[in-house]
């Protein structure tokens, strides 16, 4: 694949006939933006000249906390049942065969594809927790970054802002089991894992990606690992967001309490200084006073309704979380969705399933669940990003989705404060008009620049990809 290149304009400023502030929802806005792609100044201006003008509505847009990019490749290939009680675990099964057959080319392809959709889908950044590092056969590439450049290359011929968190993975479970065959391309050891970070520094930084580190899990990582990890952050990326899966099955909890009878959660805070650059990826099952610690740290619970509700995770405590002041943001983790409206609404639909209740995530100053869901995941996705966005708001990043609607809005006109309800809970679909990232009309009018593009480089590597797995006769 030709990476293609951005190509879109600079924009100087914009005017927002309605727009979605801290303050909520503001009419008549004009902003401009500084060279860095924030937004200089902000102010309520009747009478704007020489400003594109959206009248549309503008949202912030969110950063997807919690993606595995080649996932995407493999969507709709794991719905069918093999056994009887069908589970994560057999889930895993397929992952790992599919993670076993991408070539760097294939990463590139898949993840940029990933990405434009993510664009469209109200996104405008991503946190890529990448776990594969390693050649087919799991011996390290000439670079041992090379799929992470493939990451960022996706991210530089789609626009979507990229916050990179290569996998430190080791071990198949609690006590630093040996890994098995299936991770043999995700399995790295401390010093292999410091000079990827070292390779990518550079690179990182020219292309503006923020690097941060990610221990896989308490399974695939010890407590000494981690401490490890934790020092090389402080010397290497000082501040820089940690990532880390946990408690994501009753399995995994079940047998981190076998392993010294302690609960993931407890296990982690028990040795590691979890702060607010920390996000913890599922948190789905929790006792109270574990709801209260993370709440209290100020770490970032990485929610994934729609992957965790196709996994059969379980239920988050939303409603617990968000009374003791939690920050949470939305991934698209195994990216069978890509629209952030469906992840929210099926977080809200959760909580109302098992509460029997209506606008469970709602907030007293913000009694629009839509609204309320929406500004608390770009606050929180920007939050475990690193990076100021999610907010359009002077010094924050000038990135935002235009909200558009195929059909004359009727009703929902006459109520423009209920726009995101309407695009979150309407079931009409989700569509964007301009997308802009610092700054940058990265999709216009719902179009990308590079569509086509990256559109058939993605149908060039399904076409590898299937002719592998025809080969091994397992398609
Ligand atoms: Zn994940």
């Amino acid at each position: 694949m030709t990476a293609p290149q951005m190509s879109a304009p600079e924009l100087s400023g914009a005017h927002f006939h309605l727009a979605l502030t801290p303050e909520g929802w503001q009419r008549n806005l004009s902003v401009h933006f500084a060279a860095d792609g924030t937004i200089a100044t902000m102010a309520r201006d009747d009478n704007p000249d020489a400003l594109p003008v959206y009248e549309n509505p503008v949202v912030p847009g969110i950063t997807d906390l919690h993606s595995h990019a080649f996932q995407y490749a493999m969507a709709g290939l794991t719905e069918v049942r093999r056994n009887p009680v069908d589970s994560f675990w057999s889930w895993r099964d397929m992952m790992y065969f599919f993670a076993l057959n991408l070539s760097p080319e294939d990463m590139r392809a898949v993840a940029a594809r990933l990405y434009l959709s993510l664009l469209k889908g109200g996104y405008t950044g991503i946190a890529e927790f990448h776990y594969v590092h390693n050649d087919l056969d799991g011996s390290r590439y000439a670079r041992p970054e090379e799929l992470s450049l493939a990451i960022f290359e996706a991210a530089q011929a789609t626009g979507l802002e990229l916050t990179h968190l290569p996998v430190f993975y080791a071990h198949s479970d609690f006590g630093g089991a040996a890994p098995n065959e299936g991770q043999r391309r995700f399995i790295q050891g401390l010093d292999g894992y410091a000079e990827m970070i070292e390779a990518l520094r550079g690179p990182a930084a020219a292309a503006g990606h923020v690097l941060g580190i990610a221990p896989h899990s308490l399974r695939a990582a010890t407590a000494e690992e981690i401490t490890t990890l934790l020092a090389l952050r402080d010397d290497k990326l000082p501040g820089c967001p940690v990532h880390i899966h946990i408690a994501e099955q009753m399995k995994e909890v079940n047998d981190a309490l076998a392993f010294n009878g302690r609960r993931p959660v407890e296990q982690l805070y028990d040795f590691a200084p979890v702060d607010d650059s920390w996000c913890l990826i599922h948190a789905t099952h929790l006792t109270e006073a574990e709801v209260s610690q993370i709440a209290r740290s100020g770490a970032v619970v990485g929610l994934c309704p729609l992957t965790e509700a196709n996994l059969g995770d379980g239920i988050f405590p939303a409603t617990d979380f968000l009374t003791q002041g939690g920050v949470f943001g939305i991934g698209s983790d195994s990216n069978i969705a890509t629209v952030a409206a469906q992840e929210l609404q099926s977080l809200e639909y959760s909580q109302r399933f098992r509460d029997r209740r209506r606008n469970v995530l709602a907030a007293t100053d913000q009694p629009h669940t839509g609204t309320n869901l929406w500004a608390r995941a770009a606050l929180g996705g920007a939050q475990a990003a690193g990076r100021p966005t999610g907010a359009i708001t002077p010094g924050g990043m000038a990135s935002f989705v235009e909200l558009t609607s195929p059909e004359p809005a009727g009703l929902a006109a006459t109520a423009p404060e209920a726009s995101l309800d309407f695009h979150i809970f309407a079931g009409r679909g989700f569509h964007v008009g301009d997308v802009v990232v610092r700054g940058r009309r990265v999709v216009q009018a719902g179009q990308h620049p590079q569509e086509q593009a990256i559109l058939a480089d993605y149908a060039a590597a399904m076409t590898r990809i299937a002719d592998r797995l025809n080969a091994r006769g397992t398609s």
